[in-house]
């Protein structure tokens, strides 16, 4: 048996919370392979190692000098380092970081090198073997990462090992370049490595005991989910939840590896699981979270007997194409058609509307801004009746007026889309609505 345990910043931001960490692994032998990120904020106002990297980084190429430069990150490593009583001595490290910063070695090898030496010192702290995530994890030359010749290699290098860190965050190309993965990207790390050791679970360990069924920002003390399943997360989490990087889910799914989200500060806490199928108790709620956005457009199109048109939504997304503007929605009727876009990447492309009139020659074609929507997902909607009833129910008597409906094909979220300023209300009163009745 075998746990992957990743830990987040915040979770090593001093030797505090290394000592948190350490309790943690050696209180459970199956927790073998730790994927560790940089030293997160120690306070609010603190920097987080890797935002430090590339503002280090950025300095060195502007002229300054590189040993003095990096002092303040060489000093974090070195306080925990002391902190923990550790002998390991990395000044030879931190000199040939400085010489690679004045090559140009690259921002994300610069970014990757708080991993990199969070898991040197982990590694010794603990006792485990380090793994260098450059010899295992990998890129191709066009950038892509590259699933299977990772999965082979992790698996045949760790494989070697009973207990091993691999530091979050990076790969390496064909030609020995670090790569990184998006902010946060640690969080896939720990997925890809589950996945190649065929893990029994997926423990993601951060400051917050699990997912929230709604934003606390706007719903005071909402409820922890317990279970999740991979489907729905991708419906709130896409809606911008975020507590786990949204790709992170990808590569343990296809094995159906569960992933637990665990708080570093509260270890008795059970969590969020999130899994392939919920248990059977577990399926009791209608709704399992919501979650919303706002800062979108409405494209508007009205054209006569657009429903006989063959071709009309090609031609009209084919603009979409050409602009590369993705889309949220497209609810449609007889003769009109709406799509739901970001306003951001709208105003990005401030001849799109032009382009549609061109290719579609509408009869009408206006854009609605100050559009928000909310997802209210859950599970359980399937097998019930009136969910959509209770959720317009709550939002009519709070007088909020409903400009777009989709039920998702499967059946697993309802999208609402409203006015801007009637966002927080929207999703307090549907919060209210589900989870105080239950
Ligand atoms: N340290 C990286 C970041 O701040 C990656 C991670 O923590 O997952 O984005």
């Amino acid at each position: 048996m075998a746990k992957v345990v990743k830990f987040g910043g915040s979770s090593l931001a001093d030797a505090n919370q290394f000592r948190k960490v350490a309790e943690i692994i050696r209180s459970d032998r199956e927790r073998r392979y730790v994927v560790p990120s940089a030293p997160g904020k120690r306070f609010p106002e603190d920097t987080k190692v890797t935002d430090m990297l590339y503002q280090c980084y950025e300095a060195v190429g502007k002229g300054k000098n590189a040993t003095a430069e990096f002092l303040p990150i060489a000093e974090r490593f070195n306080e925990i380092i002391s902190d923990l009583g550790l002998t390991i001595n990395l000044d030879g490290e931190y000199d040939i970081i400085a010489e690679n910063f004045r090559k140009r070695a690259g921002r994300d090898y610069a970014a990757s090198r708080g991993e990199y030496l969070n898991g040197i010192i982990l590694a010794n702290y603990l006792g485990f073997q380090f793994v260098d995530a450059a010899k295992c994890i990998y890129f191709a030359a066009n950038g892509e990462f590259d699933h299977d010749l990772t999965d082979a290699c992790l698996a045949s290098v760790l494989g070697g090992y009973p207990e091993a860190v691999i530091p979050g965050f990076y790969g390496a190309r064909p030609d020995g370049t670090i790569q990184t993965f998006s902010r946060g990207g640690s969080d896939f790390t720990g997925s890809v490595v589950a996945k190649a050791i065929n893990a029994d679970l997926y423990e993601n360990w951060t400051d917050v005991s699990g997912f929230l069924a709604a934003d606390p920002h706007i719903v005071e003390n909402p409820e922890i989910i317990e279970y999740i399943t991979y489907k729905e997360l991708r419906e709130l989490s896409y809606m911008g939840a975020g507590v786990l990087h949204q790709d992170a889910i990808f590569p343990v799914r296809t094995a159906r590896i569960p992933i637990n989200i665990r708080n570093t500060n509260i270890p008795d806490a059970k969590g969020t699981m999130i899994v392939p199928e919920a248990p059977k108790e577990a399926d009791s709620k209608i709704i399992t979270g919501i979650a919303g956005k706002k800062h979108f457009s409405v494209i508007s199109i009205e054209k006569d007997e657009m429903n006989s048109e063959v071709g009309f939504l090609r031609r009209l997304l084919t603009v979409f194409d050409n602009e590369g503007i993705g889309f949220e929605h497209i609810p449609t009727g007889i003769d009109t058609m709406s799509l739901v876009v970001s306003t951001e990447e709208l105003e990005a492309h401030p001849n799109t509307v032009e382009y549609i009139e061109q290719v579609c020659r509408p009869n009408h074609i206006e854009v609605i801004n100050n559009f928000a929507l909310v997802a209210v997902v859950g599970r359980g909607m399937k097998e019930r009746k009136g969910t959509a009833t209770r959720i317009f129910a709550a939002l009519s008597h709070a007088n909020i007026n409903i400009k777009m409906i989709d039920q998702g094909s499967s059946e697993l979220n309802i999208i609402v889309g409203i006015h801007e300023k009637d966002f927080e209300k929207a999703v307090r009163v549907i919060y209210d609505m589900f989870m105080l009745s239950e």
